[in-house]
């Protein structure tokens, strides 16, 4: 379904991206496997994808500093020659009530949730443009379609990518290029780890499918996003949340 296609997914070396990246190269793309902080992840997830017949690398940038996402795509498109398939997944969380919260945790997430975001899709748009056709997946968060109290820093930065996922949709719509959000519920990775178990309760009791979503369960609706089968889709936001922002 994507043998041919090259994808770059940020934060692919733990969690939801790391099942992204699985599942891109499950479907026969090629993938760049993009971290911050977590090298022998991102080796390992390369790694398991060699082992199931996939092919990927490894390739370290932090997504919140606007030039060196540039010199990544520039690097990347000079030895690939391509890119098909962005999805910007890094994000990280800095919880409090607002009362409480530092500008420095404001500043940080919505510094790599929404800036990270835009400073991905703004370095590829010239190559998009360009081959005419790309597919942008956006990842969002229930948080920022229903807000959620101790997350006004988090919630504000995945609402921003909502709203950005919408206006380039439009820009981009006339060059074949397809920009679409998934906005997952309560997914247990390591982001989700440090909840506590009241707190995780509480999630579970708003999830009407009854039980938290899997990396796997977002990975499946981003690799259906990024297949042809999704070619008369843009602009929207797809919820995998078993039902929590119905
Ligand atoms: P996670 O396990 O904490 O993983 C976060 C990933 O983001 C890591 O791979 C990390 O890479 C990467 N990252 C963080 N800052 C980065 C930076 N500046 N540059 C590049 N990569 C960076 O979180 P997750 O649960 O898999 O979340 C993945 C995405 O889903 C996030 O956007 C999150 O907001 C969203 N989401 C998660 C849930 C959930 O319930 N888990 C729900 C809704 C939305 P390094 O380790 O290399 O730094």
């Amino acid at each position: 379904m994507l043998t041919g296609k090259n994808a770059l997914v940020t934060g692919a070396g733990r969690g939801i991206g790391k099942a992204i990246a699985l599942e891109l190269a499950a479907n026969g793309a090629f993938v760049i496997v993009n971290y911050n902080g977590s090298q022998a992840a991102a080796e390992q997830t390369v790694s398991e994808i060699k082992e199931a017949g996939g092919d990927a690398v490894a390739y370290q940038c932090n997504v919140s500093d606007f030039e060196s996402c540039k010199e990544m795509i520039d690097t990347l498109i000079k030895e690939y020659k391509h890119i098909d398939i962005l999805v910007n997944n890094a994000g990280i969380t800095r919880d409090d009530l607002l009362m409480r919260m530092k500008e420095e945790d404001f500043d940080a997430v919505i510094n790599t949730n929404l800036k990270g975001t835009f400073n991905t899709i703004r370095h590829m748009s010239r190559y998009f443009l360009k081959q005419r056709s790309g597919k942008i997946i956006n990842i969002s968060s229930v948080s920022g379609i229903l807000g959620n109290a101790g997350q006004s820093n988090y919630s504000a930065s995945k609402a921003g990518v909502i709203g950005l996922t919408k206006a380039v949709a439009r820009e981009m719509a006339s060059r074949g290029i397809n920009v679409n959000a998934v906005a997952p519920g309560f997914v247990e990775t390591e982001m989700t780890d440090v909840l506590s178990d009241s707190v995780k309760e509480g999630l579970l009791g708003q999830i009407p499918l009854g039980r938290t979503g899997k990396a796997e369960d977002i990975a499946k609706a981003v690799a259906f996003l990024a297949s042809p089968a999704a070619d008369y889709i843009t602009g929207q936001v797809l919820s995998v949340d078993g039902g929590m922002a119905i």
